[in-house]
């Protein structure tokens, strides 16, 4: 088993590039749901047909939004879906000095600065963008403000920057006229969700993320982060969203149930016919990890190319 508490991945050379190293990093929010369960089924997946190692980590950095309980019972959950995983689980709460350093690193190198403007004075600028998603850069060349309650933002890149999706494809994102500046600390002092992902992702090895494509407007901001600490960009391979009927993201706003263990079986099995692999009629009643075993190798990605979509069977 590998370590997944330090950086241990084989860095390779050009006849032997690294072992694929994969990874599935729920926020406890809330339990699985369908869609969550599908993207550890498809990362899981992806990370077994190459031979290579799956990690979890639990990306617990924001302790308003987190449900009691929920690391453990997703930990439980995904034990029954037979999603077993390599090394010690990665908890983010239990690294906040790391991401610390990381973000005094972009600070030192004039890559980050701090910024104290308010959600409403963001919403209410004119160059906010569609429901003020877009920083308009105000702080960015003023001097710091004195507030002691200020976020650190890291400066969008001059030049646009290049994704090359497995599954979507390649995009051209300018960070700058998208999301702006994003923050990687924030004012409540804890790290954001972009610093921590990136600087874990480089930390534990991760040679491709697997995710879904509702996390694709953070992955631009992700590789600039990577190009500024001089860490190497992962694979990205954003997966379809899981929508209900009515078009919707599965979601705990869209009251998507918890996957239970009774319905174990029965959820893989669906998770595996929207990867493009229906259970064959002769299986039915198998174990998850029986269904996992007759899926690896199974999976033909091509199908997935360019779906942004699927509904919940
Ligand atoms: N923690 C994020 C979530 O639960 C996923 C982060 C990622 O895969 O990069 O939505």
């Amino acid at each position: 088993m590998a370590s997944a508490t330090t950086a241990t991945a084989d860095p390779g050379n050009a006849d032997h590039p690294p072992r694929y190293r994969g990874r599935f990093a729920p926020s406890p929010t809330g339990l699985l749901h369908l869609g969550s369960l599908f993207a550890a089924v498809a990362s899981f997946l992806r990370a077994r047909e190459q031979c290579g190692e799956w990690l979890v980590r639990i990306e617990d950095i924001d302790p308003p939004r987190e449900i009691a309980g929920a690391s453990d019972a997703i930990l439980r959950q995904l034990e029954q879906a037979a999603l077993h995983w390599d090394g010690p689980v990665l908890r983010q709460s239990e690294h906040r000095e790391r991401y610390r350093d990381t973000a005094a690193r972009l600070q030192q190198q004039g890559s980050a600065y701090r910024c104290s403007c308010s959600r409403r004075q963001i919403a209410s600028h004119p160059d906010s963008g569609p429901n003020g998603t877009r920083y308009p850069g105000t702080c960015r060349d003023r001097p710091p403000p004195a507030a002691a309650r200020a976020a650190l933002r890291v400066r969008s890149p001059a030049a646009a920057v290049i994704i090359d999706d497995a599954l979507q494809g390649t995009a051209s994102v300018d960070i700058d006229a998208t999301t702006g500046d994003v923050v990687i600390w924030r004012k409540e002092d804890l790290p954001a969700y972009h610093l921590a992902v990136v600087a874990d992702d480089a930390w534990q090895g991760i040679t491709e993320v697997v995710r879904g494509l509702d996390l694709f407007s953070a992955t631009a901001p992700h590789i600039h982060l990577q190009h500024l600490l001089a860490l190497p960009v992962p694979g990205y391979a954003h997966l379809p969203v899981l929508v209900n009927a009515q078009g919707e993201k599965l979601s705990k706003q869209t009251h998507a149930a918890p996957v239970v263990a009774q319905e174990m079986s029965a959820a893989i099995g669906r998770c595996l016919s929207l990867l493009g692999w229906p259970v064959p009629g002769e299986m039915a009643g198998a174990r998850p990890s029986e269904l996992l075993s007759a899926a690896h190798g199974q999976i033909d990605w091509t199908k997935l190319h360019g779906r942004t979509q699927l509904t919940q069977p």
